[in-house]
């Protein structure tokens, strides 16, 4: 750890935190944060030689690892085209085609550079639409760091337990209403409270920023008939699920259709890339069809559509989703076992290759039940598994992930290594 800690001190006087990205400091946990010199399949390697399993996947975007040849190929033969026109390209066209035949309900799309971007658009989009101006969204639910989002959210927010962040204008604030996932009756309420003020509900279908938790059956449908019902709009925010818990993403495994949904992560296998889209009608609304402004230097960037072309294509052969969730579902498996065996209340989940583990008996429904496990036991266990060459995201709030590179010798390895990582946290 010596050249990461040298490095972490520099980073430490130039970036706030030394980091980018406030989850990537390793508070949540403790200890100083790896650099990574580099990184290959399902592995990383930091600046001291010591190699990792990665399940973090760049928190989500690298559905088929490291440095996978065909994205590889498709980056370096599309940046020698040039890396940004600022006018458009086929490619743009490509995506925009392959999502939409992927995820019906996206029948128009606005590329974008971040899930951030994303969210922030798709809200002001169904304000402009139904000319109303408040959002509901659920408490630990994270849709990126734009000031309407920033009201009891999850990912780093949760994992550094902060208050909702200063600087957010209490009047924006306050156009935000925050319910429990998976609370029905409460989203009742507030359509009954403000009539005709709700614009839209935005939601993580499974919720990934706050650990992992699985919607009840009826959540969605009951979301969407309220949303018919009142006029509001429904905005699933697929960042993370989208083409990671299925091949339509969460919308196809849930079998409801969103109003809009927001996409970033695996659309750009890696490089910045988010989408907003939806009905057409209301895409419609985006300048210079319509009268809503939104742009983008930078969006629609060749190199990242490229990369997102080659991911999602990659992603389109025959079992790649169901190997991938069988996978997805031993390793949770081991885990609850070891847990179990060692005597730790434990609650396992997972969608596709989306997953998570709390060290509390549950059921975990919500963000509230999720913050009853044990944080101090997640800290040493990470810990414990970081010194076995296993990388889990580093907050006991934030969900992993598991990627096509990860073999099953590889997934067998992971579930023995975290066992004795627990048994080591434990302190036998
Ligand atoms: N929405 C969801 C569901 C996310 O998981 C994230 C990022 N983890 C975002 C929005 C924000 O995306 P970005 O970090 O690309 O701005």
């Amino acid at each position: 750890m010596k050249r990461s800690a040298e490095l972490f001190d520099r980073a430490r006087g130039v970036l706030p935190g030394g980091v980018n990205s406030p989850v990537r400091a390793f508070r949540a946990v403790g200890g100083t944060p790896f650099f990574v010199a580099r990184a290959e399949g399902p592995r990383l390697t930091d600046v001291d030689g010591k190699s990792y399993l990665d399940y973090v996947c760049s928190w989500g975007p690298l559905i088929l690892g490291h440095a996978h040849p065909a994205v590889l190929e498709a980056i370096r033969a599309a940046a020698a085209r040039g890396w940004s026109y600022g006018a458009p390209c086929e490619a743009e066209v490509q995506l925009a085609e392959l999502v939409r035949r992927r995820m019906p309900s996206v029948e128009m799309m606005r590329f974008v550079n971040s899930g951030t971007e994303a969210t922030m658009a798709a809200v002001r989009l169904a304000r402009a639409a139904t000319k109303r101006d408040v959002i509901l969204k659920f408490v630990g639910c994270y849709h990126g760091h734009g000031d309407s989002f920033l009201v009891k959210a999850g990912s780093g927010v949760a994992t550094l337990g902060l208050p909702d962040s200063p600087g957010v204008p209490g009047a924006l604030a306050s156009l935000t209403v925050t319910v429990p996932f998976n609370d029905v009756a409460a989203v009742e309420d507030v359509f009954r409270q403000r009539p005709q003020q709700i614009a839209a509900v935005i939601v993580e279908p499974y919720v990934g920023n706050a650990g992992f938790i699985a919607p009840d059956a009826e959540f969605h449908p009951a979301l969407r008939a309220l949303c018919d019902r009142t006029g509001a709009l429904l905005i699933f925010d697929e960042v993370m699920t989208g083409f990671r818990v299925a091949p339509g993403g969460a919308q196809e495994r849930l079998g409801v259709r969103p109003d809009l949904t927001t996409l970033g992560k695996i659309i750009g296998g890696g490089m910045p890339v988010g989408a907003y889209g939806g009905r057409a009608d209301l895409m419609r609304l985006i300048a210079p069809e319509g009268p809503v402004y939104q742009a983008g230097t930078l969006s629609g960037n060749p190199v990242a559509m490229a990369a997102g072309l080659a991911t999602l294509g990659e992603t389109s052969r025959p079992g790649f989703y169901e190997t991938l969730e069988e996978r997805t579902a031993r390793l949770v498996a081991g885990i609850g076992d070891a847990a179990r065996r060692h005597g730790v209340p434990v609650t396992v989940g997972h969608a596709g290759s989306l997953w998570g583990v709390y060290f509390t008996a549950g059921p975990v429904r919500d963000f509230a039940q999720a913050q009853r496990s044990d944080t101090a036991l997640f800290a040493r266990w990470h810990g414990a598994a970081l010194e076995r060459g296993v990388f889990l995201a580093p907050s006991a709030f934030e969900a992993g992930f598991v990627s096509s590179a990860h073999t099953d010798a590889d997934i067998a390895h992971t579930v023995t290594a975290l066992d004795a990582a627990l048994a080591q946290a434990l302190g036998r």
